[in-house]
């Protein structure tokens, strides 16, 4: 017998369903997973290498299952650039921000429980959900993909979520949400019923404005989402973490898998954390491709959504998916995200950004 999975007794709510992902395709310029293009720095490289080395002689150990060193250090760098004193009782660190929202929705929905999110937004929020048998409420997003207030208190006040996201800056369509709506939202939630307010701030250092962190002070029911997955350039490190009311904190520990955060990744996370100010200091370069390609693209004569992210959402086309293949024979890989008339780039070195510009620049001509 050679079962297909449709013959295995797979959950209901998974049958038919395939796995999230971006096409993985060898093309040359590839800037369709908001990846940050730049290599870690070599002296990094190296102190990576020293540390492992280090780590490796105690690999018969379990690593540090509180993982208190990183937890430590992520804190200290919350603190220094959030305009929030952070702790280590406040902060929890996973495989990748994904797994840390993953957590929390095993510690906080799951069965008989639901979660709402602002949608388009990170649909793995949705796809999380559903893995973790939380039904999911797409909540509403006005025409120009900001937050519509009044629409989301309703469907907060409707369906009485235990578990409200607000993604921002916002992916796939990069735009911030401002601090009041998020104060907003909370409030709404709290009245609801108590329920967790998840912020995902994993573009947070490309943004214009100022991390929400401050709004943790007395709003025990708030996280905030981060990970070193952009702004730190690693996001082969798998490395998520979050802030919140040390309650938060001990929640999640009560669904982690003892030991989750191999010795390896921790000490692979301290040393990069050594580096932040280097680190940073490609962030500003991305900013300011960021705001090169929004730019260019509205002397393209493209529609951009603002941007407060490391990529730029741009459209609007009658065939969003017909585009996307039109840049891809052009040797440029952006993503289709689904959602209809728009296509979304990440910004890359500046000679891929180059590439991406000519592609589109071309297609224009093309139509004309
Ligand atoms: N949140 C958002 C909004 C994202 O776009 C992503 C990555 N695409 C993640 C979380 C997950 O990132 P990671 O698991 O690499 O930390």
């Amino acid at each position: 017998m050679n079962p297909g999975i449709d013959d295995l007794p797979v959950r209901d709510e998974l049958r038919g369903k395939s796995p999230y992902g971006a096409p993985q395709l060898d093309v040359p310029v590839r800037l369709n997973t908001n990846e940050n293009p730049y290599p870690l720095p070599e002296p990094l490289v190296e102190r990576i290498a020293e540390r492992v080395r280090e780590a490796a002689r105690g690999l018969n150990r379990y690593p540090d299952r509180d993982a208190v060193e990183l937890r430590t250090a992520l804190a200290a760098y919350l603190t220094r650039t959030g305009g929030h004193r952070v702790g280590v009782e406040n902060v929890w660190a996973a495989n990748g921000s994904n797994e840390v929202i993953q957590q929390l929705l095993q510690a906080f929905g799951g069965p008989g429980r639901t979660a709402i999110g602002f949608e388009p937004s990170y649909s793995m929020h949705a796809l999380i959900a559903r893995g973790t048998g939380t039904g999911w409420i797409s909540g509403p997003r006005g025409e120009d993909f900001t937050i519509d207030l009044p629409a989301a208190e309703k469907a907060i006040a409707e369906h009485r979520p235990d578990v409200v996201f607000i993604t921002t800056p916002n992916n796939p369509t990069g735009n911030a949400v401002p601090a009041e709506t998020v104060l907003a939202l909370y409030d709404a939630a709290q009245a609801a019923k108590p329920s967790m307010v998840v912020v995902d701030e994993a573009y947070v250092e490309f943004s214009h404005g100022a991390s929400l962190l401050p709004l943790l002070a007395d709003r025990p029911y708030l996280v905030v989402s981060r990970t070193m997955s952009k702004a730190f350039g690693a996001a082969g490190l798998r490395l998520g973490y979050l802030a919140a009311h040390p309650a938060v904190v001990d929640a999640v520990q009560l669904v982690r898998l003892p030991y989750h955060l191999s010795a390896i990744t921790q000490v692979t996370a301290l040393a990069a954390l050594e580096h932040t100010d280097t680190l940073l200091k490609y962030v500003e370069q991305l900013k300011s491709e960021r705001d090169r390609l929004v730019s260019e693209l509205r002397a393209a004569g493209y529609e951009v959504t603002e941007s407060d992210a490391n990529f730029v959402q741009f459209g609007r086309f009658a065939d969003s998916h017909a585009t996307w293949r039109r840049i891809l024979d052009r040797g440029v890989l952006v993503r289709d995200n689904g959602v209809p008339g728009w296509l979304r780039v990440s910004a890359g070195t500046p000679a891929e950004n180059d590439a991406f510009l000519d592609a589109v620049r071309d297609l224009k001509k093309e139509q004309e």
